[in-house]
């Protein structure tokens, strides 16, 4: 212990271990396979890097981020540690220079990009076995795993790496695996007996809020003007969505930038640099923005468009307040954006769109449900918090109880009647009593025809989403959607059973840009 310290005084320049680093770079000098799970920005690197200066020889690194592995290395050259990389980028020279490097014990770190491993069906591991390993170190190491939002097919070889090298550890590291996940990746990696890591993914001083997505760009403009000190990031799902939101900002007095991956990477880098220096104050990116940045004094980050996955969301919102102060997370989310990214999940192999509606669908039931926000994203991560937060917008909101028994029945027996083949548009239509063309003419005889037009559009809406949420009802969730009853549903049909929803009364000090108007 005492030497992994004066390492990480002597290299790093911090004075303690943080989380569960200091129980990770132990267990790996003890020459133990080790499971980290860490979120993003909690101080991953370390728990292999001080491991790697303790012990004799060379750690391969290996990680997904080929964009950032020259900075990794650079930052350790900065430090006096001996360091390369090793990925398809380089020209043959540069790759046997390194390797050189290699066979010469002169480096402390390698990094490998993925496909270095899979590249001469794994020969790679085999050019290893002259050369004395400290450790193996897998970064974001779900993408080992079918079941992580990330699957690399290269990843696979490194199942490979126990078997030839039993007496090295492995250390496998990810922010985002969910149980399955987590013993895939053991399973994947064989990993012996390893000591499994967990650090706590509630960022308690981090408020949630989500809206619904209206006026956004005024939304925001409030918002900014109400925080006028505040810095922060805002992710769009597109490269002409954060230019004009940028735009948009700018017009009105905002210190605004955007950044995605279609920026030339000199200029990309300069406006990187400006937001971390304080020169710019908003940064409107797509979620190609934020890997690696250390920027502590984020106070708030916005999603004007929905995430793909719970996992990117977190990764998103967990750049805000990095220096332990109170900030805020706020969410704009509307149907049409899960619509926009069902499609987009659509277009992918089957397997992978299968996986990708999945996730999308925990992102949507986030969005909707009724319940504390952080209790959600704690157990999505296998963790549990004990009660309410009192810091998402749930928790700061009052609820009445709502009897929905009546109007679920009518909705309930128009899709029953209507035999189970028709999506909410078409529903809503015909409980409303539309004349559109859609509404055929036998349609028009049923006695529920016409039953909900005491009610409108939106109010069918909300009743709907709340029935998924609750089980009473599913979304069939394919290319056509249409609306399933449930066995719950038969309840309510057939044995009047009683449905209690909750209703906001008075958005307390929830929904932040809401309080301005
Ligand atoms: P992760 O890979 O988990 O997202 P990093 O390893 O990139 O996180 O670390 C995030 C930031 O935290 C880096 O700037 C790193 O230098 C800093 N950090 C890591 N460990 C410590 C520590 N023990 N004390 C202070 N800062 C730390
Ligand atoms: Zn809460």
């Amino acid at each position: 212990m005492e030497k992994s310290l004066e390492i990480l005084k002597k290299y790093f320049g911090y004075n303690r271990f943080r989380l569960t680093q200091a129980n990770a770079v132990e267990n790996v000098i003890a020459k133990k396979d080790t499971f980290v799970l860490m979120p993003t920005g909690g101080g991953k690197s370390l728990c292999y890097q001080v491991p790697a200066l303790v012990l004799e020889g060379t750690a391969i690194v290996i990680s997904p981020l080929i964009a950032l592995m020259k900075d990794q290395v650079d930052a350790l050259r900065a430090n006096g540690i001996s360091a390369a990389f090793l990925n398809s980028s380089m020209n043959p020279n540069e790759q046997n220079e390194t390797f050189r490097q290699l066979k010469d014990g002169k480096l402390k770190l390698l990094y490998v990009a993925p496909e270095k491993l899979s590249a001469d069906n794994g020969h790679f591991l085999n050019l290893l076995k002259d050369i004395n390993i400290s450790l193996f170190a897998v970064d974001e190491a779900h993408c080992v795993s079918h079941w992580g939002h990330d699957f690399r097919p290269d990843y696979l070889f490194l199942n490979g790496i126990k078997e030839q090298f039993p007496q090295t550890p492995i250390i496998a590291l990810t922010a985002s695996a969910d149980e399955i996940t987590r013993q895939d990746i053991i399973k994947q990696l064989n990993l012996q007996d390893p000591t499994v890591l967990i650090s706590s993914f509630n960022r308690a001083n981090i408020k949630y809020f989500v809206q619904p997505k209206q006026s956004v760009s005024n939304h925001i403009i409030q918002y900014l003007n109400e925080h006028p000190n505040d810095s922060g990031i805002i992710y769009c799902l597109s490269r002409k969505g954060t230019e004009e939101l940028a735009n948009y900002l700018k017009e009105n007095g905002i210190n605004a930038a955007y950044y995605h991956a279609g920026i030339p990477s000199v200029e990309r880098a300069k406006v990187q640099d400006d937001f971390i220096k304080d020169k710019i104050r908003v940064m409107i990116a797509t979620i190609a923005f934020g890997m690696g940045i250390d920027k502590s004094n984020v106070r708030f980050v916005i999603h004007a468009d929905l995430p793909k996955n719970i996992e990117s969301y977190y990764q998103e919102t967990g750049r805000a307040g990095r220096d332990g102060l109170p900030s805020e997370a706020i969410l704009f989310y509307s149907n049409a954006d899960v619509m926009k990214l069902k499609n987009f999940a659509m277009s992918e192999n089957e397997e992978q769109s299968s996986l990708m509606l999945r996730k999308l669908q925990q992102m949507t039931d986030f969005a909707e449900m009724h319940k504390c926000r952080r209790q959600y994203l704690m157990e999505y991560f296998g963790e549990s918090h004990p009660g309410n937060c009192n810091s998402c917008d749930y928790c700061l909101s009052e609820f009445e109880n709502w009897d929905a028994t009546i109007d679920a029945q009518k909705l309930l027996s128009a899709i029953f009647r209507l035999k189970e083949r028709f999506g909410k548009n078409l529903i809503i239509d015909f409980l409303r009593g539309s004349k559109s063309v859609k509404i055929k003419d036998y349609m028009k005889d049923m006695p529920t025809y016409g039953i909900g037009a005491n009610s409108d559009k939106k109010y069918w809406q909300n009743l709907i989403r709340q029935l998924i949420i609750n089980d009473f009802l599913k979304d069939s969730n394919d290319e056509y959607p249409v609306l399933k009853l449930t066995e719950s549903s038969k309840e309510i049909l057939f044995n009047s059973r009683k449905v209690n929803l909750q209703k906001v009364k008075d958005l307390v000090k929830a929904v932040t840009v809401e309080d301005i108007e």
